[in-house]
């Protein structure tokens, strides 16, 4: 039996549990830096709770990137540098519900969303805690509507640059 193996220096075992979404610019950019709380998604996710790394798409959605207001809002605290086809960090997903039960009461009148994000007909996947990458990975194919899988390489990767996940 090896010594060295015997005695080799604890290393890190298990990665943290994490799902790919992968979400078009301006939005990806203001999940980490703007406080979107609120991705909306016409698609049933799984029941997955916890981290999510956030894939920036390779294609913009044109219509909100046309829309940004010139000067982002005062507290924002980054410049708007949007990467494409590459995880630019990491959010926790802590609840998934239909618009139905926060915009509207029992009787189907309209109420408050959960989130100025929010969309009415969407599922609403409640995103907190957002740590952007330091250093973008580039990740390049598509990856589909919903939460995918990353491989161990990429968590291999994320963790590096955000050690406490
Ligand atoms: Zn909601």
């Amino acid at each position: 039996m090896s010594t060295a193996a015997a005695f080799a220096p604890a290393r890190r075992t298990g990665l943290p549990e994490m799902r790919l979404l992968s979400v078009r610019q301006p939005w990806a950019w203001q999940i980490l830096h703007e406080h979107k709380d609120v991705e909306n998604r016409i698609i049933p996710t799984s029941g997955y709770r916890g981290w999510v790394a956030i894939h920036a798409a390779r294609t913009p959605d044109e219509e909100a990137l046309g829309l940004l207001p010139a000067v982002p809002p005062q507290w924002v605290d980054a410049d708007r540098q949007f990467e494409y086809e590459a995880v630019i960090g990491v959010v926790r997903l802590v609840d998934v519900h239909d618009a139905s039960w926060c915009g509207e009461d029992q009787y189907g009148r309209p109420l408050e969303m959960c989130s100025p994000w929010a969309l009415r007909s969407f599922l609403h996947l409640v995103l907190t805690d957002p740590h952007p990458l330091p250093q973008p990975i580039p990740r390049i194919g598509r990856l589909g509507l919903g939460l995918a899988r990353p491989d161990r390489h990429l968590v291999e990767k994320v963790c590096e640059q955000l050690p406490f996940l």
